[in-house]
């Protein structure tokens, strides 16, 4: 593979919801951006595995980033979600008391909440909340209703964002892993990466679990990331109206604590617990975790059954010690801004992060020379093309649709009705879904009852055709998870079961 060397204005390492959102806000501006991720798509750490909740916003201290940065994002969700196409449904939260010491929790939080100017927060209790949620606990006595709180796909957004990005200009190179930083008297150069070195005048770290890593390469040392675990069971949607609302209990101090939720397509999740792990790439499931998290639920819920549960999975938190985002330029070395400790509510302040930065990339480039001024563009556009989904329509009008495009009108993925047409747009988006993984991201094909049992292998050849590449090339997650084998003539020829001429 041939070494890159390029040059741009502001490189950004992580294409999670925090990198690709500062990337969006930055390409409103006249400049050379670009993103690295080190894996083979957007939006698979911490973005893609977490609750989906976008937090009204009472639950973290006014004074802190965190609360401060939820609670101004979480109104941007409606034209950001419409505009990019992301699905996103304001629900409300339910946070369950089952006694007076539970209460006062309640009490505080909405007076927190208040404080941040979070709207529509209300004490409710007897009938009203057993209207509100029919299959709750009988024990529980209150509930703190917070109307503004919604449920989205966290990596069906960031996905997005970072489309909008690239429309917008943003150059975003996959497979593409920072292992060094450049420094020149105590000012950011570039980076190293396992394609090549990349100039740059501003560096910002949105690495997530390895925010701490990528700081220390750049000789800035007081930072400690732990990533602290948590799991998930994920029912089929024959479960997504046991309740209306995200229901949560009264909070732990590490955690929001185990919560019940309908997915925006209509499943039901619950989880997580809150482990403090060693490994950063610990994303293991626990029979002991998991019971837990079937415990917390059915102490909301006890109707719950394990029946119908499709699937389990886990998610890692980047916990800084401070417990605040830490958002800002280094003291240390001028160029770098550390976007660190982005545990939740991360994914509902991400807007607001993204502003933060651009403000902060402003104030910069006036005092210093970064060799760029920040100019907005005349022709930013705020919107992705229109995308066609099967579920979304009536027969007459995907009729239309099939009519100008036939592969619209062959469904793949049986149980979450998926058409090839769906696939074969995914493959081509300005991210383009290049493993059976990233078009399961981008298209619920293979998120189903039977999980990918049936359209996997139609998956993957539609694939190998749009790329024009061999079918035995096709991975699920990228390099080194390589699906097929070899062809199985080739197999028996090897054996000698079948001869050449066959
Ligand atoms: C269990 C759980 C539940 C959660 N629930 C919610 C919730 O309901 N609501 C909410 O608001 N928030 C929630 N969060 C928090 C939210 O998920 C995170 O705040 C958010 O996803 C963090 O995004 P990020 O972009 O900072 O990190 P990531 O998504 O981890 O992105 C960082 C990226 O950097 C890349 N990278 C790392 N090192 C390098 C390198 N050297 N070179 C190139 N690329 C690199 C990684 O591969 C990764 O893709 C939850 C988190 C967890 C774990």
């Amino acid at each position: 593979m041939k070494s890159i060397e390029k040059k741009t204005d502001i490189l950004i390492i992580g294409g999670g919801v925090t990198g690709s959102a500062i990337a969006r806000e930055l390409s409103r501006y006249n400049l050379d951006i670009s993103l690295v991720e080190k894996e083979s798509d957007v939006a698979v750490g911490t973005s893609k595995a977490n609750s989906g909740i976008i937090h009204a916003g009472y639950n973290a201290a006014a004074s802190s980033l965190k609360g401060k940065l939820n609670s101004r994002a979480n109104p941007m969700f409606d034209k950001l979600c419409s505009d990019l196409q992301v699905p996103f449904k304001r629900i409300g939260s339910l946070v369950i008391a089952f006694n007076s010491d539970d209460l006062k929790i309640l009490k505080f939080e909405k007076e927190n909440g208040e404080k941040m100017g979070v709207r529509g927060l209300e004490i409710v209790s007897g009938d009203r909340l057993f209207e509100m949620e029919p299959h709750l606990n009988p024990d529980a006595q209150y509930a703190l209703y917070a109307p503004t709180a919604g449920i989205v796909s966290s990596y069906e957004f960031t996905i997005a964002l970072a489309d909008n990005a690239v429309l917008n200009g943003v150059k975003v190179m996959l497979e593409t892993e920072v292992t060094d930083i450049i420094i020149d008297n105590d000012q950011i150069k570039g980076v190293k990466t396992s394609k090549g070195i990349i100039y740059c005048s501003l560096l910002i770290n949105a690495a997530g679990l390895w925010t701490d890593d990528i700081a220390k390469m750049a000789g800035h040392n007081n930072m400690k990331i732990k990533p602290r675990k948590g799991e998930y069971h994920l029912y089929d949607k024959s479960w997504g109206n046991i309740v209306n609302h995200v229901l949560f209990p009264t909070p732990a101090k590490s955690s929001k604590g185990i919560l019940v939720t309908p997915t925006v397509h209509g499943n039901l999740m619950i989880g997580p617990n809150s482990d403090e792990v060693d490994d950063k790439e610990d994303l293991t499931t626990t029979s002991v975790g998991l019971n837990k998290v079937f415990a917390g639920a059915k102490r909301l819920i006890p109707g719950l059954s394990k029946r119908d549960i499709i699937t389990s999975f886990s998610g890692l938190r980047a916990c800084e010690e401070s417990g605040d985002f830490i958002i800002g330029s280094s003291s240390q070395i001028k160029g770098l801004i550390n976007v660190a400790g982005i545990q939740s509510p991360g994914l509902s302040s991400a807007p607001a992060i993204a502003e933060m930065v651009v403000d902060m990339i402003r104030d910069i480039s006036q005092e210093n020379d970064t060799g760029f001024e920040m100019l907005l563009k005349e022709d930013f556009k705020e919107k992705l093309p229109e995308r066609y989904v099967f579920n979304d329509y009536n027969y007459d009008s995907w009729q239309q649709i099939v009519d100008s495009t036939p592969d619209y009108g062959e469904i793949i993925c049986r149980c979450e009705q998926v058409t090839k047409g769906e696939i074969v747009n995914a493959i081509h988006r300005p991210i383009p879904a290049r493993t059976l993984d990233a078009v399961k991201r981008r298209t619920r094909a293979g998120t189903g009852r039977c999980q990918g049992g049936f359209c996997g292998p139609r998956v993957l050849d539609i694939i190998a055709d749009e790329l024009e590449i061999s079918p035995l090339e096709v991975t699920k997650k990228g390099r080194g998870s390589e699906i097929l084998e070899g062809k199985t003539k080739d197999i028996l020829l090897k054996a000698g079961e079948v001869d050449e001429t066959v």
